[in-house]
């Protein structure tokens, strides 16, 4: 009889050690992850502003086409794109700052005024590593949804050095996003043409998050807590990328 006793607590105290140990090794294997990412900066850029600026500005460095330096943005049946975008950014800097990551903003507030070439521009000022600019689509037709990446070319005439890395965070980033949301998956589009891409320095994405013009991935990104699990989708991206 004492001999079962002893035997029991003695089962006791090795499950709970082994409970303990265990969740140590979780703890230092987070940890671990935690420590590698904090090596990284993330530039997140929330696309749009409240106002839009139609004053011109190159293209791309050394570039004689003039684009606008911020267009208004699609809008919503609730909100206009900037605010949906502010506030996945928002959700997406907390996400990542808690994996471990470093993380700047273009912009923290509606009521600003930066163009699409100073946005790409501070990425490189901060030191980021990686730039990922949030938007959302729009369409004359009601049906087209899904989400899609633009990316530059391989022939991009200002950071084709960039295109490799730029791709594979465009790839990872869209898998994630979609995995996670379940908003269908439209692809990406090679592009040369975004003020905002051509002028970055670092590997750089744009991801249209959804249709604001389309009834169902609509009403998902009206939802607080969806956006939530957008960001959480785009941070796995980001995590697949540098391989964590
Ligand atoms: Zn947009």
């Amino acid at each position: 009889m004492k001999f079962i006793r002893s035997k029991r607590i003695f089962t006791i105290i090795l499950t709970l050690a082994l409970t303990i140990l265990c969740f140590a090794g979780i703890d230092t294997r987070e940890a671990k992850a935690a420590n590698k990412r904090s090596r990284y900066t993330i530039c997140i850029d929330p696309g749009h502003q409240q106002y839009a600026n139609s004053n011109k500005e190159p293209n791309g460095p050394g570039s004689s086409t003039m684009k606008m330096k911020v267009s208004g943005g699609t809008h919503g049946s609730k909100y206009p794109e900037y605010k949906v975008t502010l506030s996945v950014g928002k959700y997406l800097k907390k996400e990542l700052e808690r994996r471990g990551y470093n993380v700047v903003m273009t912009r923290t507030k509606n009521k600003v005024d930066i163009s699409n070439k100073e946005r790409a521009q501070y990425a490189s000022k901060k030191g980021a590593d990686i730039m990922v600019r949030l938007h959302c689509d729009g369409s004359e037709s009601s049906s087209a949804n899904g989400a899609s990446v633009l990316c530059i070319t391989s022939g991009n005439p200002y950071h084709s050095e960039l295109y490799k890395k730029s791709n594979n965070l465009s790839q990872c980033v869209l898998s994630a996003y979609c995995d996670k949301t379940g908003i269908s998956k439209r692809g990406t589009i090679y592009t040369d043409t975004m003020t905002g891409l051509n002028w970055c320095s670092v590997p750089s994405t744009l991801i249209e998050m959804g249709f604001m013009t389309n009834y169902s991935d609509d009403s998902y990104m009206n939802q607080k807590a969806n956006r939530k699990t957008m960001a959480a989708g785009i941070a796995d991206g980001i995590d697949d990328y540098f391989g964590f």
